[in-house]
């Protein structure tokens, strides 16, 4: 994967991700968004899918992620600050619980909505897939509100290190094939291990080249 970038690119990626990082706030209701002032991208994905664990891996902060999965902060946007004031990430509240209830889907729905319409710098959405499980319906209808709401979404493979490596090949693929009709999807997907670091560098330079 590494040949989509240059050298300088991954180090970019990687100062970037290297540089301070911190918690600024959780947002419930679109009226407490900070202004829209940098470059935003943001994290979906199903619960479980290693959300937490992979933005902890490219920030290489231990507990970053966690703080947000405080009770009560699990149903908001959680927003970092990268590198003093170049970058808000966003950590969108994980979805498909098999517990939630109806009303909890659409209080998800009903955030994630307004966020992805009313971000002018939302530059892009990285949907979270667990390489063992592929994708899935939930998924899928969360890709139909982001191909609604236009804002383009790659898709970033996760927990690669526990697929055997003849399971690995053509996985990216696969998921391309299936997804490729969709408008907004981005023909790239990202091969990622928070375990052995996989695709982290390329990830990195990713964020880095959109800002
Ligand atoms: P979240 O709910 O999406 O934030 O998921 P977590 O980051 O909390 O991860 C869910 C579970 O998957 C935890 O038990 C993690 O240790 C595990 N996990 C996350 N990422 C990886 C990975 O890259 N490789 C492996 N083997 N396990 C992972």
């Amino acid at each position: 994967m590494s040949e989509r970038f240059t050298e300088e690119e991954l180090e970019n990626g990687r100062l970037l991700c290297a540089a301070p990082v911190e918690f600024v706030l959780s947002v419930a209701d679109m009226r407490q968004l900070p202004a829209a002032d940098r470059p935003e991208i943001c994290f979906a994905g199903r619960s479980n899918v290693g959300k937490s664990s992979l933005i902890n891996a490219l920030l290489n902060r231990k507990k970053l992620a966690k703080a947000s999965a405080e009770p009560g902060r699990t149903r908001q946007l959680n927003y970092f600050d990268v590198a003093e004031g170049q970058l808000y990430l966003v950590d969108l509240p994980g979805y498909g619980y098999a517990r939630a209830s109806k009303s909890e889907i659409a209080q998800w729905t009903k955030l994630t909505m307004n966020y992805l319409q009313g971000r002018p710098t939302l530059k892009r959405i990285f949907m979270l897939i667990d390489a063992r499980h592929g994708v899935k319906s939930t998924d899928e209808e969360v890709m139909d509100i982001l191909d609604s709401a236009a804002v383009v979404y790659q898709i970033v493979l996760t927990k690669l290190d526990k697929l055997k490596k003849s399971d690995q090949l053509g996985i990216s693929e696969q998921v391309v094939a299936k997804l490729k009709k969709r408008p907004a999807f981005h023909p790239v997907v990202i091969e990622t291990s928070s375990v052995d670091g996989i695709g982290l560098p390329e990830l990195k330079a990713e964020i880095a080249s959109l800002i």
